[in-house]
């Protein structure tokens, strides 16, 4: 298998962005990045998938995906990433159901954007999380968003300057209540792949005379990522698109804070049964099973059974639990960067059945 990581949720020039797709590419290349998926609202931009050649021999995969929402809607809820669908799907925003219907119907994948979002007046930024839990058929949640992770810090101007200056010192991880619907989804016996992104607009904001990128893309193209793993590469945008958003809807991979340090080299598997299983796979359960871990570096980790809570954990650069019964197992991973213990790795669940 081959490990991509990339950038699947930000904005261009195109919606409320500031950048366009070939410097975005080039942030993503100095970022160390091998695809960017840019997702502007109700907006699908044809045409930009291609691989991006730069000094070195980096490659950058450019594709085209879309944020899709009611933009009438009040009050506004219910962001959608639809990627790999190869046409604006805007139209159906209205209703969630034939939306995300559709969105399968054109090859595609579709994510339930920040589905817990906080309020953040001081920015005049509203709450938009998802509120339609009853549509089926999303192949899976955005567990973790940078921009709303930072929404849910601005409680006055002091932090909101303190963040802004420095805001790893704030970001620290997934909200709470999405991971808690995220287990119980898994608990319930669904698949539901995680995914995670920064949100990037590039925007610059004053407060007085103070004029800054708070975020600039590359910043953020170095923070919260998606790595997959794929079965091959080819060169051919439209076909390394298509393996690229397979997996990220199958949950062959993992969101990672990699700002601390990069989680290249990350593995999760199932041992123990007739065969193994990853991120995203399936394998029947048998007694004797272990889920073993492979970590890029010292951290805290745990490993979850959906709806059952911990079933072990420890510090350091391997784990192994014994599984004991079939489940949606996942491990999460946090290590020590600016003072405390941050989230760093949140693996997609290997499914024993
Ligand atoms: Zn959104
Ligand atoms: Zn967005």
């Amino acid at each position: 298998m081959i490990e991509l990581t990339g950038s699947i949720h930000l904005h261009t020039g195109y919606s409320d962005g500031e950048l366009y797709h070939d410097d975005l590419a080039a942030a993503a290349a100095r970022a160390g990045l091998d695809f960017l998926i840019a997702t502007d609202h109700n907006v699908y931009v044809s045409g930009i998938n291609r691989w991006h050649e730069f000094p070195g021999g980096r490659r950058v995969l450019m594709l085209a995906g879309e944020e899709i929402h009611h933009q009438n809607r009040v009050p506004q809820k219910n962001h959608l990433l639809a990627l790999g669908t190869g046409t604006d799907l805007g139209r159906l925003a209205p209703d969630p159901q034939a939306l995300i219907d559709a969105v399968n119907a054109s090859g595609g994948a579709a994510f339930l954007a920040h589905p817990y979002d906080p309020a953040a007046p001081l920015v005049h930024e509203q709450a938009l999380g998802w509120v339609n839990w009853e549509v089926q058929g999303y192949a899976g949640l955005e567990i973790w968003n940078y921009m709303s992770e930072f929404k849910s810090y601005l409680h006055n101007r002091l932090e909101m300057l303190l963040y802004a200056l420095m805001p790893s010192l704030a970001i620290s991880g997934p909200d709470p209540e999405t991971m808690a619907t995220w287990d119980r989804l898994l608990a319930e016996g669904r698949r539901v792949a995680a995914v995670g992104g920064p949100d990037a607009h590039g925007h610059a904001y004053s407060m007085g005379p103070l004029r800054k990128v708070v975020f600039p893309y590359e910043y953020l193209f170095r923070a919260v990522t998606m790595h997959v793993l794929v079965e091959r590469i080819t060169g051919d945008a439209e076909a390394d698109g298509r393996a690229i958003v397979d997996s990220l809807a199958k949950g062959r991979g993992w969101v990672a804070y990699d700002l601390p340090k990069s989680t290249r080299g990350f593995r999760f598997r199932a041992e123990g049964g007739a065969a193994g299983a990853g991120p995203g796979e399936d394998a029947s359960f048998e007694p004797g099973m272990t889920l073993q871990a492979e970590l890029p570096g010292r951290a805290e980790w745990r490993i979850i059974r959906a709806g059952h809570g911990t079933v072990g954990g420890g510090t350091g650069v391997k784990a192994s639990v014994s599984a004991p019964g079939p489940g949606a197992y996942r491990l999460e991973a946090r290590r020590r960067f600016r003072g405390r213990n941050r989230g760093w790795i949140f693996s997609n669940p290997v499914y024993l059945r």
